[in-house]
């Protein structure tokens, strides 16, 4: 976010010198910055190291201007989850909230992301709620968006975010069968050895903490804060952190 969008959608972005200042507190915490593939890697090989796994959801186009330079300047990568049926376009899901957020990543500039070394994951075609859709519109949004998401970066995608959050035992099963071995929620809590690995929670920075808070949240997962936007909103970036062999994730929106 080149500013930070007016409420109720204030807590979805970051401004670029925050996500710098919580990102270099993370780092000085002896934290390693990976997309969430990488991460989900390093805990199946039974890394020790300290590991926060970044992730970007929807696909805005200041992910390039503004997140990417600071990942960059970091040596950090993420996962940067992308709705791929809207490349170029704003985010009509956000009604009349869109223009704050920015239109999304074109297809060229995915690739350019890409190239920078950031994990391209899905977040389906057109941001449905994929929970309520019929069996053949499921099908579509998670095998399609796959499909040509991979087609446009050259390489295979493993990882997947559900629009909303909303999952359950069919659409994880959708998911999964596309060819998918990780995927993200909403979450709002540390994740667990029983957590699933296609329902991996996720903590949400906001532009309230600080790099210090960041720090605490990614050690602790933080408060069980209540959400005050459920079913619209889209935060900009998240966190899992994996730590001593354990993959762990937490979210607060
Ligand atoms: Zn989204």
């Amino acid at each position: 976010m080149s500013s930070v969008p007016e409420p109720p959608l204030r807590s979805l972005a970051v401004p670029p010198e925050l996500l710098r200042a919580q990102l270099t507190a993370l780092t000085a915490a002896g934290y390693r910055l990976t997309g969430l593939s990488e991460a989900v890697d390093l805990r199946a090989a039974g890394s020790v190291e300290k590991v926060v796994a970044l992730t970007f959801d929807d696909g805005y186009l200041d992910f390039l201007d503004a997140g990417l330079p600071v990942l960059t300047d970091l040596g950090a990568s993420a996962t940067l989850y992308m709705s791929v049926g809207h490349a170029g376009e704003p985010a009509s899901w956000l009604g009349p909230h869109a223009p704050a957020f920015g239109p999304l990543l074109t297809l060229g500039q995915l690739r350019e992301v890409a190239a920078a070394g950031i994990e391209i994951g899905s977040h389906s075609l057109l941001h449905h709620p994929l929970d309520v859709l019929p069996p053949a519109a499921l099908q579509r949004e998670v095998i399609d968006s796959r499909d040509r998401l991979a087609d446009e970066v050259q390489r295979p995608i493993r990882s997947f975010a559900y629009p909303h959050g909303y999952n359950g035992r069919a659409v994880r099963a959708a998911v999964a069968r596309a060819g998918h071995d990780n995927a993200c929620e909403v979450g709002r809590r540390l994740y667990t050895a029983s957590d699933h690995p296609l329902a991996i929670p996720r903590l949400q920075p906001t532009p309230d903490h600080s790099g210090a808070d960041l720090v605490r949240l990614v050690a602790d997962g933080g408060p069980q804060l209540v959400p005050r936007i459920k079913r619209t909103a889209q935060p900009a970036w998240r966190v899992a952190r994996l730590l001593a062999g354990r993959l762990f994730g937490v979210k607060l929106t």
